[in-house]
């Protein structure tokens, strides 16, 4: 239908046409990429959220002066409810996720020269990261369908010289550090976790962060918990903490993370798990019809309390040769007001001078072609819009098909 008859059919001025559009399916509308009406006229919802236990927090800051030092009650209570969240005894509190990871791969002693592991599809500061250190990124694939270091290339990826790997936990998605702590371990190889997307997930019953030497988080402004910016670093060994901050103190702290952020993060901490739990509920649902869609997967979001996910990204992955394109689907489904886009480039192109590849990376190369990411903020939402979204998932994959 064109735009013009869809606005005349919906004219308030017409009850004829207004009555059928009432009884009209949702999922025979037009999208607003063809000229309707958008899911989502507002757009996505807002995020961070401000809510009184924040206002409170900071207006509790501002008035007793702690804001105005350095360091005081307010890093230190943060200092101890990371802790005692992430059950990790040791913390570094810092200015971002990305220099977070730095900082652990100096916690862990990575030395110029030495290689450290990843997944050829991450971060792109992680790679970097490594770099500022002196080391050489080493890739690995990641597991098929998926987004995560497959820990089976793990075995083929060591030399002499890895002294560290850096594996995320992405997307809703966690890795086996148990698997891969089970190969490197014995070689005194140390694991840093990135749990920068998935602060509080859960994997066989294990909180993220716990199985490897260090963890690194991110409170950036997007994030589940945030400040705006910041970042830590947890670990139960107090000597990889100790270097870390011994290399981030230059006479003072050289990426700091200021009390008035801990006063943004100290509510929110409060919160976190009651919100995963939603997020995990709301992702569940999407999947389910995600992969009830040709062409289309995502995750398996488990539904036992073992393992859950802590979604700051839900992702949906084409198939191979798909003929829905993915540009196509992610300007239909922003169009519709959904928070939606693509994934991380990856690292499997970039120069052999920079790295050392292992393997073809296929599956790499395929989830950094093939994703797209739905933003967090709508997995807090009721049930009306989540109906809404996951029809306006059904109508822009119809759409892509029938180009
Ligand atoms: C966001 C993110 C980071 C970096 O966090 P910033 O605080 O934005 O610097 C690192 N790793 C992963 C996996 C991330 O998603």
């Amino acid at each position: 239908m064109s735009a013009d008859r869809y606005f005349r059919w919906k004219h308030p001025l017409r009850p004829t046409y207004y009555t059928k559009l009432k009884f009209k399916p949702l999922n025979q509308l037009p999208l607003a990429i063809q000229g309707g009406a958008p899911t989502f006229p507002k757009g996505p919802p807002k995020w961070p959220v401000v809510d009184d236990a924040i206002r409170k927090s900071i207006d509790q800051a501002l008035a007793s002066g702690q804001w105005g030092v350095y360091e005081g009650d307010l890093t230190n209570q943060l200092h101890q409810g990371l802790q005692t969240e992430f059950q990790l005894s040791n913390s570094l509190l810092c200015s971002s996720g990305t220099i977070s990871v730095e900082l652990a791969l100096r916690g862990v002693g990575v030395r110029p020269g030495d290689e450290v592991i990843l997944a050829a599809y991450d971060f792109p500061g992680n790679f970097r990261a490594i770099e500022s250190v002196g080391a050489i990124p080493v890739l690995v694939d990641v597991v098929a369908n998926g987004w995560v270091m497959d820990h089976e290339k793990v075995a083929t990826a060591l030399s002499e010289t890895t002294s560290a790997l850096i594996v995320s936990h992405l997307h809703g998605q966690s890795a086996d550090v148990d698997a891969i702590a089970k190969i490197v371990g014995p070689r005194g190889i140390k694991i840093i976790e990135d749990v920068c997307q998935s602060p509080g997930g859960r994997h066989q019953g294990q909180m993220l962060g716990l199985r490897g030497d260090v963890a690194t988080f991110s409170f950036g402004g997007s994030k589940l918990l945030t400040a705006g910016r910041g970042g830590a670093i947890l670990s139960n060994d107090e000597a990889t903490i100790q270097r870390a901050k011994i290399f981030a103190h230059r006479g003072n702290d050289a990426f700091p993370l200021s009390q008035i952020q801990a006063a943004l993060l100290l509510p929110q901490l409060k919160k976190l798990r009651i919100r995963n739990q939603r997020r995990q509920q709301v992702a569940s649902k999407v999947a389910d019809a995600v992969n009830r869609l040709s062409e289309l997967s995502t995750i398996t979001v488990s539904a036992s309390a073992d393992s859950m996910g802590a979604f700051y990204k839900l992702p949906i992955l084409l198939q191979k040769n798909s003929a829905i394109e993915r540009a196509t689907f992610l300007s239909a489904i922003q169009a519709e007001g959904v928070a939606m886009d693509i994934g991380f480039r990856g690292f499997a192109k970039r120069s052999t001078r920079r790295c050392r590849r292992v393997g073809s990376l296929g599956n790499a190369v395929l989830a950094a072609e093939n994703t797209m990411l739905l933003h967090h903020p709508i997995l807090m939402s009721d049930e009306e819009h989540v109906e809404r979204l996951i029809s306006a998932v059904e109508r822009c994959h119809k759409y892509c098909l029938e180009m």
